[in-house]
């Protein structure tokens, strides 16, 4: 059986990893779930904001599947999220956005992947006051020719594997020249390399026009660490939302699966949190794992689910509960 490491987080984290094991179960997926957590739950307990025994966990086992972790605003200790991408390296973000059927939205034909640069950037964490009085204060923004190299690489060997014939590169360097310059032009050094796909240039705000407007023309999407969090809450607004966005962030040999959304505190503990986000990222965990056959049991009871519109959770427009979803979905596998 292959092991992976399971850290269900906080806010509604722990409901929609039960839903994904209950369903996991159900259609017997070789998979077994090493419960690990991190977060506030386990700081308040234990003073410890990660334990010893995730981090050999995941080292162990190489793939972790994760809900979302607090982080609190302003003051206080440092993203557990950001800190994992770093620690493991993982450098690539990659997060599918697409139309669902049954989920009505404002668009269609809406498939698409952002490849967000995961580990330098503005989430290098490197802040500071200018002066006692606090009155003044600057962040760092990171960018290597390393970082944007491997991400980028990424998303054209994607493009090529998947058939695809464009690459978006979303920058901001008509203000930062020397950063997002840097970004830029290893995407221009590395598109030399494959003639057979047409490399488009997007400022930033434009693409945010550009995806309200026409979405369905975007394919990949690659980009440094903030625009890429941004615009993957964007698209996900796109497709019906945070409840249904998967992702994972992946490096040379360990991967951390994790939907986009955070811990969603309005609605945790009632029973409310939509489990697809998480589900849609197990399957594409499973995937990655190469349990094609479970992945696409799983996919296909989901989309049942979808078309046939009368169990769906609050966020979708319906009224069932995190657990009528998932035993829905399991009569459907
Ligand atoms: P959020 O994604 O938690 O929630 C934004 C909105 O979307 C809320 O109204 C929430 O109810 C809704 N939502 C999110 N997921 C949903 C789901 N599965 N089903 C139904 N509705 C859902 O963003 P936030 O409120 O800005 O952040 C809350 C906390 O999560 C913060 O501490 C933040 O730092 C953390 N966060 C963690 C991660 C992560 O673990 N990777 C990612 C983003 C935010």
């Amino acid at each position: 059986m292959r092991k992976v490491t399971l850290i269900p987080g906080d806010g509604i984290g722990p409901e929609i990893s039960k839903s994904v094991t209950d369903i996991f179960e159900a259609a017997g997926v070789e998979v077994e779930f090493e419960i690990e957590n991190a977060g506030e739950k386990v700081y308040n307990e234990t003073g410890e904001l990660i334990p010893e025994s995730l981090y050999k966990s995941i080292e162990k086992n190489k793939v972790a599947l994760k809900g979302p972790i607090t982080t609190p605003i302003g003051k206080g200790f440092r993203s557990i999220n950001v800190y994992l991408r770093k620690k493991y390296d993982l450098y690539s973000n990659i997060r599918p956005i697409k139309t669902l059927p049954g989920i009505k939205t404002r668009y269609e034909n809406i498939d698409l992947v952002i490849f967000r640069e995961n580990t330098e950037g503005l989430y290098i964490g490197e802040e500071k006051f200018e002066n006692e009085e606090q009155t003044s204060a600057i962040a760092i923004k990171r960018i290597t020719k390393k970082g944007s190299f491997r991400i980028i690489k990424a998303a054209f060997e994607y493009a090529k594997a998947n058939n695809l014939n464009k690459v978006t590169v979303v920058h901001k360097a008509n203000i930062l020249k020397i950063t997002d310059g840097l970004f830029l032009d290893t995407a221009r050094e590395i598109a030399k390399d494959y003639p057979g796909i047409t490399v488009e240039e997007v400022i930033i705000d434009n693409m945010c026009m550009q995806l309200v407007m026409n979405p369905e023309k975007y394919q990949v999407i690659v980009t440094m660490n903030l625009y890429g969090d941004i615009l993957s809450d964007l698209c996900a607004g796109l497709v019906g939302g945070l409840g249904l966005a998967p992702g994972a962030n992946i490096g040379e040999d360990i991967a951390v699966f994790e939907a986009v959304h955070g811990s969603a505190p309005d609605i945790a503990g009632q029973n409310k949190a939509n489990p697809l986000a998480l589900l849609f990222t197990s399957i594409d965990m499973l995937k990655y794992l190469k349990e094609n056959e479970k992945a696409e049991q799983i996919e296909k009871a989901v989309l049942r689910v979808l078309e046939n519109g009368e169990v769906l959770t609050a966020d979708l427009g319906g009224s069932a509960t995190t657990e009528e979803l998932t035993a829905e979905i399991i009569k459907n596998l």
